[in-house]
């Protein structure tokens, strides 16, 4: 591969059980027919492809990965492809608490939780949703049961919820998380120019707050980590290229794969997997695009038209 890339971003599906304001519209977004979104052995399959093209982390994401049913048996699938060394989740937390032990038993360490308020009627004008307790609980639960590390997301949008950025901070060096600030990217709805707040600002104030010492972080891809009051805060801008630092592939629920957040196209292996092309092929397809990939300008973004709840994030 022409960058160093080790980690693929599988979403599993594009229903969630959470309207983001910031991710996708009240109302929701039109569902993927059933029959177009891949299957476990098409995501088994396509995963052990990649392995051997040198993919060592799968990171499973969606929409909400654990609204897909039997999600479970699935990671326990993934966990056993040869070559896989890791394999993560990202979820909006509001089932975790039901499905920690589960993942835990699957083989699952590493888990990412979104959260981007701490307060229960903000939690509801965000998300949409009655979720804010469960996701404390799936947090704690998911410290009780080891999982490590476990990386909290929040996307910061001025006037929403800037004033939280002390208080995060402070709940996650008290419960020992990882903090990670998002920049608000333009893919929504909700997209206005006066909620955009630069990473840099947010940097400053928890800066003023618990100094900030530069660190590197094992498998950072875009996120740049500091030492800050006795624990660990990520920033991740979104309005540049991260090309240098990017190590990541996506494919989306419905197959398509995507070499970059910020590419206009797609490619099907859906087709792929369908039409009876031999994996030896299909390797050496996506071994070819690999070596073509240029860098994309995240400019040229067609702002709007692309979802995260599809994209995987
Ligand atoms: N549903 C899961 C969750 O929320 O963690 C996984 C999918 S979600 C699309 C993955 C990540 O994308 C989340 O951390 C979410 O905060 C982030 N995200 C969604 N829309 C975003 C936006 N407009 N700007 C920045 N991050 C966004
Ligand atoms: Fe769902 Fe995650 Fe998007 Fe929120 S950010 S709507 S939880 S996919």
């Amino acid at each position: 591969m022409k960058r160093d890339i080790d980690t693929l971003r599988i979403s599993v599906t594009d229903r969630c059980n959470l309207r983001c304001n910031y991710c996708m519209p009240p109302e929701g977004i039109e569902p993927m027919l059933h029959e177009k979104v891949l299957t476990f052995e098409e995501i088994i399959r396509l995963s052990s492809i990649f392995a051997g093209l040198g993919i060592k982390k799968i990171r499973v994401t969606g929409g909400e990965p654990l609204v897909r049913k039997d999600i479970i048996k699935l990671l326990g699938q993934l966990v056993d492809i040869s070559g896989i060394e890791e394999v993560a989740i990202t979820t909006n937390g509001a089932y975790l608490s039901g499905f920690a032990a589960g993942l835990k038993e699957a083989g699952i360490n590493r888990i990412n939780i979104s959260l981007d308020t701490l307060r229960i009627d903000r939690f509801k004008a965000i998300t949409g949703s009655e979720y804010f307790y469960e996701v404390l609980n799936g947090i704690k639960k998911a410290k009780e049961l080891g999982f490590s590390p476990i990386k909290i997301n929040t996307v910061l949008m001025r006037g929403i919820n800037d004033d939280e950025i002390i208080d995060f901070m402070g709940f996650s060096l008290k419960e020992g998380l990882i903090l990670r600030f998002i920049e608000f990217m333009k893919v929504t709805p909700l997209w206005n120019e006066d909620y955009f707040m630069p990473i840099e600002e947010v940097k400053d104030i928890v800066c003023k707050g618990f100094g900030l010492e530069k660190t590197e972080y094992p498998g950072s891809g875009p996120a740049q980590y500091y030492k800050a009051g006795g624990g660990i805060v990520g920033f991740i801008k979104t309005d540049e290229n991260n090309c240098q630092r990017c190590n990541r592939l996506r494919i989306t629920s419905t197959g398509e794969l995507k070499l970059c957040l910020y590419e206009t196209g797609s490619f099907s292996l859906n087709e792929l997997l369908r039409n009876g092309t031999s994996d030896d092929r299909i390797r050496d397809i996506i071994s070819a695009k690999l070596c073509l990939k240029e860098e994309v300008d995240y400019r040229k973004w067609e702002w709007g038209k692309v979802y995260m709840s599809v994209l995987g994030g």
